[in-house]
């Protein structure tokens, strides 16, 4: 299937009003932007720091901080001075700390309407914000929702997702009433059903964007799997403008889930994509360890191309005819493709460095400049990548514009 008929499955993206996270612009025709959270102690600079960093490095464009204490807010103004990435200060229960977070120079906040209840101390800090530009994210999470009042005799309880949008929208009022529109909504669950609901609901009252997440979604794998059905139903049907997906491991594991998702609904490339069979009784060499030096080389590379890796010639370079190039294995010798048709064919020694050859034509071709050549083996292959840039010119990247 083409990229345009692939495109078409997806329905139009739902307009949504823009608003800007520091530099990145979420919502409007912005592309989704990726977000991540740290899980360091926010009050230790350093680590913070050094973890904002390496979720940059990997492409996240929005990094959140918690900010559960005096000490992680008084961290903030030299996390905020020297974060590469716009932060968001996550705030629970204490609206003081909204207002600390504000006056560190924080680019978003996302407040819980489930734990600061009481009107005036939400209306308190939505004044400094608006005083200040600083969106707002209205966070209603399943798990802590505002408490239900009392049922009627007889009366059955309304169902979750209906009670995360009206969550929702008791906060949004409020914003709404003080003249503040720096808005983005999420309403996230771990149960898939009841945050696709409830998105898709509130799609049809308000055209603020959307920041979609599975919360507490797992491990990596199954994680991954549940934000990806999660994220993916509703970016398919055109709603979200910005994703995290939560995974019980280190952050720097949601980053590449995120971009994973996105790639597959052609929404957003980073780096390249990676097509690899899954192997069968034809398989003629051992596939596996090149598809993870392949992903490895590329995906530092960072140019938006289709790399394949197929296991036999014979069915190979058709298998994977719209990768941009890819190698077909076979017993000591390959063959290297284009767009399904061989250009050469090299040795197993070779397989790896005549790959990467023909790579770094695609993208001078495709780019007009390509990183310097890896004059590598495989063996020394662990210096060349450390050499090459961490990111591409190619499409896709969040729309910035200088910070204020
Ligand atoms: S490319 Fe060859 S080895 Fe791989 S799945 Fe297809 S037929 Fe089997």
């Amino acid at each position: 299937m083409s990229e345009l008929e692939a495109m078409s499955v997806l329905a139009p993206r739902r307009k949504t009003r823009p608003i800007w996270v520091g530099s990145v612009q979420i919502g409007g025709d912005a592309p989704i932007a990726v977000q991540s959270m740290t899980n360091t102690d926010t009050a230790d600079v350093q680590s913070t720091l050094r973890q904002i960093q390496e979720l940059a490095e990997l492409g996240c464009d929005i990094v959140r901080v918690a900010v559960p204490d005096r000490a992680a807010a008084e961290a903030l103004p030299e996390l905020v001075r020297r974060s590469p990435v716009p932060l968001i200060a996550d705030i629970h229960f204490d609206h003081r700390l909204a207002l600390a977070s504000l006056r560190a120079g924080i680019h978003g906040l996302r407040l819980n309407p489930g734990n600061i209840r009481d009107p005036d101390k939400v209306r308190e800090v939505v004044r400094e914000a608006k005083e200040r530009g600083v969106p707002i994210r209205v966070g209603v999470n399943e798990g802590s929702l505002p408490p239900l009042p009392p049922l009627e005799e007889g009366e059955m309880p309304p169902p979750k997702w209906k009670r995360m949008v009206d969550a929702a929208l008791w906060e949004v009022q409020i914003l709404e009433d003080l003249g503040f529109s720096d808005i983005k909504i999420s309403l996230k669950s771990f149960d898939v059903p009841t945050m696709v609901t409830a998105y898709r609901e509130m799609a049809k009252l308000v055209d603020y964007p959307f920041h979609l997440g599975v919360t507490e979604a797992g491990p990596p794998r199954s994680g991954a799997v549940r934000s990806a059905v999660g994220i993916g139903i509703l970016l398919a049907e055109g709603i979200g403008d910005t994703i995290r997906v939560s995974l019980a491991a280190d952050p720097k594991e949601e980053v590449p889930v995120a971009y994973d998702i996105l790639k597959a609904l052609n929404l957003r490339q980073r780096g390249a994509t990676i097509v690899a069979c899954p192997t069968c009784g034809r398989i003629e060499i051992d596939l596996i360890p090149l598809v993870n030096q392949v992903e490895a080389y590329f995906q530092k590379l960072g140019y938006p191309i289709t790399v394949a890796v197929m296991g036999c010639v014979v069915n190979g370079p058709g298998e994977a005819r719209e990768a941009d190039i890819g190698i077909a294995g076979g017993k000591g010798k390959g063959a290297i493709f284009r767009k399904g048709e061989v250009v050469r064919v090299v040795p197993e020694s070779q397989f790896l460095s005549a790959l990467i050859e023909e790579g770094h034509k695609v993208i001078q071709e495709r780019f007009g400049q390509a990183p310097p050549m890896a004059t590598g083996t495989v063996s020394g292959l662990d210096e060349v990548i450390a050499l090459t840039p961490v990111e591409g010119p190619g499409p896709g990247r969040v729309a910035r514009r200088q910070q204020p």
